[in-house]
């Protein structure tokens, strides 16, 4: 809680402490309905949501009564956390379970983004999670279009102790990840998580390179994820990546990366109500333990605190 609550340091200053400090002082004019608009805008959360919010902070403050500081917090918590939909299933399916020969089956994860977004970074991470729970992991390098993808997730599988698949430099992606996901089966390994390539040129050279490697993948085991990862610094670019992607495969769950270091941690409520897919997992900065689940209760706190 205390390292999340200082990863968000500067989205807590501009969003937590800003919408703390309009709304304490009780009874708002307009002028300063318009500051918590803006408040919201600034950090990101996109103007339907930001919308959403600022009327029902209007009808709940007005119906219950809202003095003190501690009300406006507890109120500010309840409305934030529903906006996050506390109820979604959030939990990475990365769990072993029973194939379609009814041979036990590896979590198949494929991991898809842009590059740059820190897709190879948390595949390394999330393989580091699941390794500390005692599972065994398999990295899948089919990002082969980026020269030192491969490499780098190498590294990452030394560091955090998984085996890695690789292919040749320019390798079809879809042949590396099929190779990746054959091995995973036969050598029993509780999941595999595939770093997928991250080209988008246009939509259909989406489709033909992500939506290959899943077929191809399916040909020989279930794909139980396939998590988006968007960088939080992107704004409304992250979320047009995401609708492309979504188009293109059935995306299971987000990861937002370098939510440290922003003061636009909104982007978080703005990505949960506007794509339908829940975030799942949170990155908080570069190194290998910076990888969080995402809790809508924990993450409003460390914004409010
Ligand atoms: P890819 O091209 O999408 O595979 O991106 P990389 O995994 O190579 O990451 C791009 C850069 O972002 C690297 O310098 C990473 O260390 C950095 N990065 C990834 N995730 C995070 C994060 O959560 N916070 C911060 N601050 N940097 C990150």
């Amino acid at each position: 809680m205390e390292r999340l609550r200082g990863r968000l340091s500067k989205s807590r200053s501009a969003l937590g402490q800003g919408l703390l400090g309009l709304l304490g002082a009780g009874d708002l004019d307009e002028d300063s309905w318009q500051d918590v608009e803006d408040t919201l805008l600034l950090a990101d959360l996109g103007a339907a949501t930001t919308t959403e919010i600022v009327e029902r902070l209007r009808t709940e403050m007005a119906t219950r009564a809202v003095r003190t500081s501690a009300d406006a917090r507890a109120l500010l918590r309840e409305v934030l956390i529903d906006t996050l939909g506390a109820d979604t299933d959030r939990a990475v399916r990365a769990l072993p379970h029973t194939g379609p020969e009814g041979r036990k089956q590896p979590a198949v994860v494929l991991v898809a983004g842009v590059n740059g977004t820190g897709k190879t970074t948390t595949t390394g991470k999330l393989a580091r999670v699941l390794v500390a729970q005692g599972r065994q992991v398999l990295l899948g390098a089919a990002d082969t279009f980026r020269a030192a993808a491969a490499e780098q997730l190498q590294t990452w599988s030394e560091r955090v102790g998984a085996e890695v698949v690789r292919g040749k430099e320019g390798a079809d992606p879809a042949s590396v990840a099929f190779d990746a996901v054959k091995r995973g089966i036969d050598s029993g390994v509780d999941a595999v998580l595939v770093d997928t390539a991250g080209r988008l040129h246009t939509k259909t050279g989406l489709m033909d390179e992500l939506g290959k490697v899943k077929r191809v993948v399916e040909k020989q085991a279930e794909v139980d994820e396939v998590l988006l990862v968007l960088d939080a610094t992107t704004g409304q670019n992250g979320l047009a990546q995401a609708r492309v992607f979504s188009e293109v495969v059935d995306v299971t769950g987000i990861a937002l990366t370098k939510l440290d270091g922003t003061a636009k941690g909104g982007i978080v409520f703005q990505v949960q109500r506007e794509l339908g897919v829940p975030v799942k997992l949170v990155g908080l900065g570069e190194g290998p333990d910076d990888l969080a689940p995402f809790e809508p209760s924990a993450f409003v706190d460390a914004l409010l605190d």
